[in-house]
C-alpha cells in the first residue's frame, strides 16, 4: 500500500507557469489586458473557435449565455440530471425553470430522444453537457435545436480537447462554456471561456463587463477616452492577466497533458476491462474524448460491497476518489421545488449508485496508476461475491 495519499485530481504547474505568473507581477499589469487576450487568441486558435472570450468561471460563461440569449421567466431550459450544479442554478439565476432529460445508459451523456419528449412550446434552450470528456451526439441534439428553434448551449467543462466527427469542441457557432476550474484538464486556478459568433460575443461581452459599452459612447464623443455607457446591468465576469498568465502556458503544454491522460485511461481500461465486477468508461468512434474524468461503475451482482463501501476501501488505500455526480434531481433544493423523486431519472440514478472516479492527472506517475490499479482490484478481489456452492 502506498505511504502518501494520492490527490484525486492534483494540478500540473510547472516553473513556465510561475514565470509566467511573475513576469504578469511585475509588468504592472494586473487584470484584464495583455495576457488575456493572448490567451483568447491561442484558445481561439487551439479550439478553431469563432472567437472567444475569457471570464472568470465556466458558471460565469453559462449564466451570461443565457442572459445573452434573452432567456428568462416564463422559459424552459433542457439539461442533464448527471451534471455539476452550475450547469442548472444559472438555469434559475434567471429565472427559467430547468426540464431534465435522462442519459444514455452507456457514456451517461443525455439522451437526444429524452430531450426530444422534454421539448413544450415553453423551451428555449438545451445546455448539453460533454459528461467527463465525452462529445454528446451534437448531430441529434443540433438537429433538435434547428426543428424546434432552440438555442444550443454547450457545457464544455470536460471537454477541452474533444471532438466530434473531428470538430474541436468549441469550433461551433452556438455558446460553449469551458472551465479552467483548478481540478480540470487545463487550469488557471479558477476561470473560463466562452466561445461562439461574433455578435453573440460582443453582447457576452459587454455583459460581462458590467454592461458597460465604449462603443455607444465613441460616437457621440471626440476623444471618447473617458467615456462610457451603460447598456444593460451587466455582471463581473472579467479574467484577470494573473489567470491568463497561468492559462497562456497551460495551453502550452495541454497536448503533452492530453497524451499523458490518455496513457494512464489506458492502463486503467486493460486493467479492468475484463472485470465482471467492473463496467468500464465507452468512447464512441465519432469521436475525441478528453478523458476530464474516468469514471468506472460497479456490477453490483457480483460484489459483496455496494459502491460507498468501494470508495471507503479504495481510500483507506490512500487513494483519492470522487463521485461525478450527485444527480441534480436528488439535491434538496431541486427535489423540493419541482418535486422530482430520485427514480424519475432511472438511468442517471441508477448508475450513479454503481460509479466512482479513479484518479486522473497529467501530474500521475506510473507508480501512482499501478497504486490505484492495484488498489481497486485487491478491493475487489477481497469482495467478489462466489457462486454459491449446493
Ligand atoms: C466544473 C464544472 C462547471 C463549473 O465550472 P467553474 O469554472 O468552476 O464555474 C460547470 N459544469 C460542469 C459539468 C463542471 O464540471
Amino acid at each position: 500500500m502506498r505511504e502518501t495519499f494520492l490527490p484525486f485530481a492534483p494540478p500540473m504547474i510547472g516553473e513556465e507557469e510561475i514565470e509566467e505568473v511573475i513576469d504578469t507581477l511585475r509588468s504592472g499589469w494586473l487584470t484584464t489586458g495583455p495576457k488575456t487576450r493572448q490567451f483568447a487568441a491561442d484558445f481561439t486558435a487551439y479550439t478553431q473557435a469563432p472567437g472567444a472570450l475569457t471570464v472568470n468561471s465556466c458558471t460565469a460563461a453559462l449564466h451570461l449565455s443565457l442572459v445573452s440569449l434573452g432567456i428568462g421567466a416564463g422559459d424552459e431550459v433542457i439539461t442533464t440530471p448527471l451534471t455539476f450544479a452550475a450547469s442548472v442554478n444559472v438555469i434559475e439565476h434567471v429565472g427559467a425553470r430547468p426540464v431534465l432529460a435522462d442519459v444514455e445508459p452507456d457514456t451517461l451523456n443525455i439522451d437526444p430522444q429524452k430531450i426530444e419528449q422534454a421539448i413544450t412550446p415553453a423551451t428555449k434552450a438545451i445546455i448539453a453537457v460533454h459528461y467527463a470528456g465525452h462529445p454528446v451526439q451534437l448531430d441529434a441534439i443540433r438537429d433538435i435545436a434547428e426543428r424546434h428553434n432552440l438555442h444550443l448551449i454547450e457545457d464544455a467543462a470536460h471537454a477541452i480537447g474533444a471532438a466530434y466527427k473531428n470538430q474541436p469542441i468549441g469550433s461551433g457557432s452556438n455558446p460553449t462554456c469551458f472551465s479552467f476550474y483548478a481540478t480540470k484538464n487545463l487550469t488557471t486556478g479558477e476561470g473560463g471561456m466562452l466561445t461562439g459568433d461574433d455578435e453573440f460575443l460582443d453582447r457576452a461581452r459587454m455583459l460581462s463587463l458590467h454592461g458597460m459599452s465604449r462603443e455607444a459612447w465613441s460616437r457621440y464623443s471626440a476623444g471618447g477616452k473617458w467615456a462610457y455607457d451603460i447598456a444593460a446591468p451587466g455582471f463581473k465576469y472579467n479574467m484577470t492577466d494573473i489567470q491568463a498568465a497561468i492559462g497562456l502556458q497551460q495551453l502550452r503544454r495541454f497536448e503533452a497533458m492530453q497524451s499523458r491522460r490518455r496513457e494512464i485511461v489506458a492502463q486503467y481500461q486493460s486493467a479492468f476491462a475484463n472485470d465482471p465486477a467492473l463496467q468500464t468508461p465507452v468512447c464512441h468512434e465519432d469521436v475525441t474524448h478528453a478523458w476530464h474524468l474516468y469514471v468506472l461503475r460497479i456490477n453490483e451482482s457480483e460484489l459483496t460491497i455496494e459502491r460507498n463501501q468501494l470508495i471507503e476501501a479504495i481510500n483507506a488505500r490512500n487513494i483519492g476518489t470522487s463521485v461525478h455526480f450527485i444527480p441534480i434531481h436528488m439535491h434538496s433544493y431541486y427535489a423540493n421545488r419541482y418535486s422530482w423523486k430520485p427514480e424519475d431519472f432511472p438511468v442517471a440514478f441508477g448508475n450513479f449508485n454503481r460509479m466512482v472516479s479513479l484518479p486522473l492527472s497529467a501530474k500521475m506517475s506510473d507508480q501512482d496508476v499501478a497504486d490505484v490499479i492495484e488498489a481497486v482490484t485487491d478491493v475487489v478481489a477481497v469482495s467478489r461475491r462466489r457462486a454459491m456452492v449446493a
